[in-house]
């Protein structure tokens, strides 16, 4: 029987390399999760993520309580076996999206009640439903529910609303149920001000945790924000505990989050970026849309070993991006998620070996000498159209 455990052996700075237990298995540390929204990493079989190289996924408990239903994949056996991804699962608590996507809702001590964007039907999520959807879903990691504080927030706002994450964080510690193998994680509030985000992390460790995500982040305040955030966050969380910083990020968030001793993360960005045509590389970000691709035999990434880079020119992608042929997006989706696993990969070996700080100067000039030139000569400018 596995339990619940982190381990670190190497740190670089304030990065750390490390590697989570779970009753699905292990996660290599730093590591970025994929977003599989409602039981599934869009236009991908999850063995063909796991190809990539993740070893966990993030679903969304507010989707999937609307549909299928958390009893239903309950009976159908849990996520792993109902969407055939054996390796861990971490789910977030629903609220986010409550405050994003659904109407009319009703923020209370209690919970928050909403009105579905599917059918309009009347829910209510408390922070005892949302551990116990998250336990019918058997997600491996279950979040807290919490307020994510929008952004900007006054002192006094962002107070009132992490003292109310604080208290429900208390009740979702009380709800859960303990199996081994099996984590809770808390959620670090108090936007951008230093002494809400330390009395939050106190709050929370107080309670007692599995791991510790820092929340109320990429809302808006722009990457220096967040890294001054993360600055004055991550020194008040337990170092034998993983840290998870949520739903970020861009390629250089990811490095920056790693050097201030980040060691998850997850986003939708390379996976719905690949849905609209946009790949990341080492050499930053490529327009498949563009026409400077229509003639061009070339891969998209001579060094990547991803289906899309190995096996198929940039011309090819183009037409298929352009005919919006579903193959297109697929192998977008593909190669986005490569990349992204390889500079996890990357970071990892980085921080083993004391070279983060080279690493990070190389990845900031190779992102910054931008894609290689077009056969056809069309300026490079043309790739900034996002
Ligand atoms: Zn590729």
């Amino acid at each position: 029987m596995t339990e619940f455990r982190f381990e670190s052996w190497a740190s670089d700075g304030n990065a750390r390399r490390g590697r989570l237990h779970t009753a699905h298995g292990t996660i290599e540390t730093p590591a970025f999760m994929p977003v599989g929204t409602a039981a599934t990493v869009k236009a991908m079989r999850p063995e063909s993520v796991a190809e990539t190289g993740a070893e966990i996924l993030l679903a969304n408990t507010y989707h999937l309580m609307l549909r299928p239903g958390p009893e239903r994949v309950e009976r159908l056996g849990g996520l792993h076996k109902m969407m055939n991804w054996p390796k861990p699962i971490l789910t977030d608590s629903g609220g986010y999206q409550v405050m994003s996507l659904a109407s009319l809702r009703k923020l209370e001590e209690e919970g928050v009640t909403f009105r579905s964007h599917l059918d309009g039907s009347e829910h209510k999520l408390t922070p005892e439903r949302s551990i116990g959807i998250q336990h019918a879903l058997d997600s491996t990691i279950t979040m807290c529910l919490d307020e994510c504080t929008p952004f900007p927030a006054t002192h006094e706002a962002a107070e009132i609303s992490m003292a109310l994450s604080m208290r429900w964080a208390e009740r979702c510690r009380s709800a859960f149920v303990k199996r081994p193998g099996y984590g809770l994680f808390g959620i670090v509030q108090g936007s951008v001000y230093p002494d809400l985000r330390q009395t939050s992390c106190e709050a929370l460790q107080k309670i007692g945790f599995d791991g510790y995500a820092i929340g109320g982040l990429a809302v808006g305040e722009g990457q220096q924000m967040m890294f001054d955030t993360l600055d004055i966050t991550v020194p008040h969380l337990p170092a034998d505990r993983p840290r998870y910083l949520m739903g970020v990020g861009k390629p250089a968030d990811l490095v920056g989050g790693v050097k201030r001793g980040v060691d998850m993360f997850d986003c939708v960005l390379p996976t719905r970026s690949g849905r609209t045509a946009q790949a990341f590389t080492r050499r930053g970000t490529v327009n498949l849309r563009n026409a400077r691709h229509q003639d061009d035999p070339r891969p998209l990434d001579i060094d990547c070993t991803c289906p899309a880079c190995r096996d198929y020119s940039r011309a090819y992608l183009h037409h298929l991006i352009r005919a919006e042929e579903i193959l297109g997006l697929m192998l977008l989706t593909w190669h986005n998620l490569h990349y992204y696993q390889e500079l996890m990969a990357g970071l990892r070996r980085s921080i083993e070996t004391g070279t983060l700080e080279q690493f990070e100067q190389d990845f900031a000039r190779q992102q910054s000498d931008g894609d290689i030139a077009s056969l056809t000569g069309a300026a490079m400018a043309e790739e900034e159209t996002e």
